[in-house]
């Protein structure tokens, strides 16, 4: 298979420097990628396909692939290298507003593995996304610049711990496979990026969990306590966090996962 740089240019094409398209032009980089996946037998769900490196990759193992591109260039550009391919599906469309239940009834019910290489745009979004999924997720591996990937392993009262450090570490287990030069993309972006591998240790989540980090953090400078004022009475927020054994004055960057499930959970009991 020609890389994606010879593709483009054989196919007459352009990168969309806004939908964050900087092909992994690296083979050695794509078959580790592949490797970590370890989707063998597994139902594969890869997000930003864009002219298939990885998707090549994933492919060969995977029982089935569904391929979610924004582009219609480059979902087309797909359909065509791939039209024999019976196990891989390519969707053209934003991952953002492609619902748990359309994708299960692609990918079925049984445990599945998410590859990406994200578009650095919305790589928040997409990682919060699948961070809240009722998804089987059982690991990710995803591509991110540095910065993106440092908010994943940070730890209570680093500058960039929050809300999605806390959701991506209770719910897996995270470790850097790599560091990625500019080098190893088309075009080469500014900055460098890390491959995360998140490997899943639970699927048990309080459902109140994302919304009450959300609000925790909404004004890192103020205490839980006021912060929780922004989404539910003041008795209910007192009663919840003295429930959990906390502090009312203390602030979210100080606390872990476990204290915050105890929170969302006594949350729960109070509005039951
Ligand atoms: N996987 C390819 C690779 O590694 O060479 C391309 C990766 S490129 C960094 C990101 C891809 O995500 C692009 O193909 C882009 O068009 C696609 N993309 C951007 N926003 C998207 C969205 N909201 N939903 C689905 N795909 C998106």
């Amino acid at each position: 298979m020609l890389n994606s740089k010879d593709l483009l240019t054989e196919m007459g094409l352009c990168p969309n420097k806004a939908l964050g398209q900087n092909f992994l032009v690296d083979a050695s980089a794509l078959s580790r990628i592949a490797e970590i996946a370890d989707c063998h037998g597994m139902p594969v769900l890869e997000i930003g396909p864009g002219l298939g490196a990885l998707t090549n990759e994933l492919v060969q193992d995977a029982s089935r692939l569904l391929a979610v591109e924004i582009d219609r260039r480059m979902a087309d550009a797909l359909m065509l290298q791939f039209q024999t391919q019976p196990n891989l599906k390519i969707v053209c469309r934003d991952f953002l507003k492609y619902s748990d239940e359309e994708i299960a009834a692609e990918l079925g019910s049984s445990q599945i593995v998410v590859a990406a290489n994200l578009p650095y745009y919305i790589t928040s979004p997409i990682c919060a996304r699948l961070l809240e999924s009722r998804l089987p997720i059982h690991r990710m591996v995803l591509m991110m610049q540095d910065e993106a990937a440092e908010r994943f392993t940070a730890k209570p009262k680093a500058k960039n711990y929050g809300p999605l450090s806390i959701l991506a570490q209770y719910l897996y287990d995270v470790s850097v496979v790599s560091k990625l030069s500019p080098a190893s993309y088309y075009p080469a972006p500014d900055v460098n990026s890390t491959v995360l591998l998140f490997e899943r240790n639970t699927n048990i989540m309080p459902k109140a969990m994302p919304k009450i980090l959300r609000s925790a953090f909404a004004m890192r400078r103020k205490t839980l306590l006021n912060n929780m004022l922004g989404i539910m009475p003041k008795q209910t927020s007192l009663s919840a966090i003295e429930c959990a054994g906390l502090e009312p004055t203390v602030r979210a960057e100080a606390l872990n996962a476990d204290d915050f499930v105890r929170l969302a959970m006594a949350v729960e009991h109070i509005a039951d």
